[in-house]
């Protein structure tokens, strides 16, 4: 399988691009954001947890969160000839816990690809989901904490990665076309 992370800062455009690539190659799309705001939604136990920490912009924590992607990717294994990890990992350990996951399955991350985007469009695009997304964690203040959290345990995936020979860094600033083009042409060599 083509195992594909889709990596970036908070409203980098991982969303967006991941259902371009899902239409395209037909991938499956495993969103760790979705997947927690659905638990909120349908009133769970691990909705009610996950509320707690993303309201205040924090991650939860690694070992449950593992659990929660291992269980998904098993629901979706063998459904399609590639996976898109969208907003997993997001600190190192939960990227050990992917290379080994995915080993025992007899898998491997085939590429990270990176969406670069410079931290004023990052606020200036998040504030304006704010006004539709009714999330909890779309508010300048949220926002804020969030950057922090992404520069302190998420960006030093960049180096992980490419020091794994993994990693693509794709301008993420400008027409979605042309990015999803960029993708695509990382893609299409794997
Ligand atoms: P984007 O706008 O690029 O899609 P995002 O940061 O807005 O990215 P999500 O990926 O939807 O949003 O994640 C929302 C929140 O869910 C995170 O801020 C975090 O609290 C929680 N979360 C999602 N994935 C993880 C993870 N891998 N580990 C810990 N917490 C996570
Ligand atoms: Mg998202």
């Amino acid at each position: 399988m083509i195992n594909i992370v889709i990596f970036g800062a908070p409203g980098s455009g991982k969303g967006t691009q991941s259902e371009k690539i899902v239409e395209k190659y037909g991938f499956a799309h495993i969103s760790t954001g979705d997947v927690l705001r659905s638990e909120i939604k349908k009133g769970t136990e691990l909705g009610k947890l996950a509320n707690d920490y993303i309201s205040k912009g924090q991650l939860i924590p690694d070992s449950l969160m593992t659990d929660i992607l291992a269980s998904v990717y098993d629901s979706l294994r063998g459904t399609s000839k590639g996976c898109i990890f969208d907003g997993f990992p997001r600190t190192i350990p939960q990227a050990e816990s992917l290379n080994t996951l995915l080993a025992e399955r007899g898998e491997a991350v085939s590429a990270m690809i990176e969406l670069d985007v410079p931290e004023e469009e990052l606020v200036t695009r998040l504030v304006e989901r704010g006004k539709t997304s009714g999330r909890a964690d779309d508010n300048e203040e949220t926002i804020k904490k969030r950057l922090g959290v992404y520069h302190a345990q998420t960006s030093p995936l960049i180096e992980w990665f490419d020091a794994q020979g993994k990693r693509y860094a794709i301008d993420g600033l400008g027409a979605m076309e042309r990015i999803f083009e960029d993708i695509c042409s990382v893609i299409d060599k794997l």
